[in-house]
């Protein structure tokens, strides 16, 4: 790195650590860059995303219906992997964050169900989770690692046990309508004096418009994002390394 970026990055770290300490409450956003270090891609990142060798459609409720088949053969090429992948020093750093009363809420686009694995209590999830799927026809619930051995064993599409319709992951897809935790991360993010956005383009809507909502926005993103030039700082760098030197700072 530069010595230039150095600095720069120092500046940043500290500028968020005030920005941090003076505010009464502090909200983060988290999308799919804060997982790429558990080994989980992102979708937009330029050479590693996913949407390089994927079409972005077939993770939609038109792919879901219309092309069944191969909807599900990608869930068993995605899935797994995500399924099994552990958190990383940011996720960690952000659960100490929040246990020290630094971070009231984490809003997330991820469904890895890292933040929790890392100890994070107050996460509210407006992508869903893969914790567990649901029949589409009587709604039964079904623990996500049932879901995945049906695919192993190329039960495509898999089947409900009580009443054979067709089950599907709990997450939300393109075309789905968003979970009521929407709602609940629009009053948080409208209630916190500074939005941290961390690992995220900021290009899906309409979660990109929650940045919109609080008073102060900070960035912490490899790349940069379209809410740049709204944010009070905006740090391009890995979020695991700046949010454990924000963390070690904050003890
Ligand atoms: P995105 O792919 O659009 O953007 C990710 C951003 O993270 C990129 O701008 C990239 O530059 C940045 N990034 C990558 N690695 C980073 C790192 N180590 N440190 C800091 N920044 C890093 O992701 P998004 O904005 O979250 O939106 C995409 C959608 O993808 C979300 O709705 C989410 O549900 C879904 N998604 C989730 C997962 C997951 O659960 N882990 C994985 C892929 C996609």
């Amino acid at each position: 790195m530069l010595e230039g970026d150095a600095r720069d990055r120092n500046l940043g770290v500290n500028t968020l650590v005030d920005l941090i300490k003076s505010a009464r409450e502090t909200v983060v956003l988290t999308g799919a860059g804060i997982s790429t270090a558990s080994g989980i891609p992102d979708f937009r990142s330029p050479t590693t995303g996913m949407w390089r060798k994927m079409d972005s459609n077939l993770l939609s409720v038109d792919s879901l219906y219309g092309d069944t088949t191969v909807f599900y053969e990608h869930c068993l090429e995605i899935f797994p992997p995500m399924y099994e992948a552990l958190p990383n020093p940011a996720h960690y750093a952000l659960a100490a964050l929040e246990q020290q009363g630094y971070i009231s809420h984490i809003v997330t686009q991820n469904i890895d169900g890292l933040h929790q694995k890392a100890g994070a209590n107050n996460v509210i999830e407006v992508h869903g989770h893969i914790r567990t799927v649901h029949c589409i026809k009587c709604q039964h619930s079904v623990p996500f690692s049932e879901f995945l051995k049906k695919l192993a064993e190329r039960e495509i599409p898999p089947l409900c046990e009580l009443c054979q319709g067709m089950i599907r992951p709990d997450v939300v897809l393109f075309g789905d309508q968003l979970p009521s935790a929407f709602q609940i991360a629009r009053e948080v993010s409208a209630d916190a004096d500074l939005l941290l956005v961390v690992g995220s383009s900021l290009t899906v809507s309409p979660v990109n418009f929650l940045p919109t909502l609080a008073k102060k926005l900070a960035i912490i993103n490899l790349t940069p994002t379209p809410y740049d030039h709204r944010a009070e700082v905006a740090v391009c760098a890995e979020a695991a390394t700046i949010l454990q030197n924000i963390q070690s700072q904050l003890i």
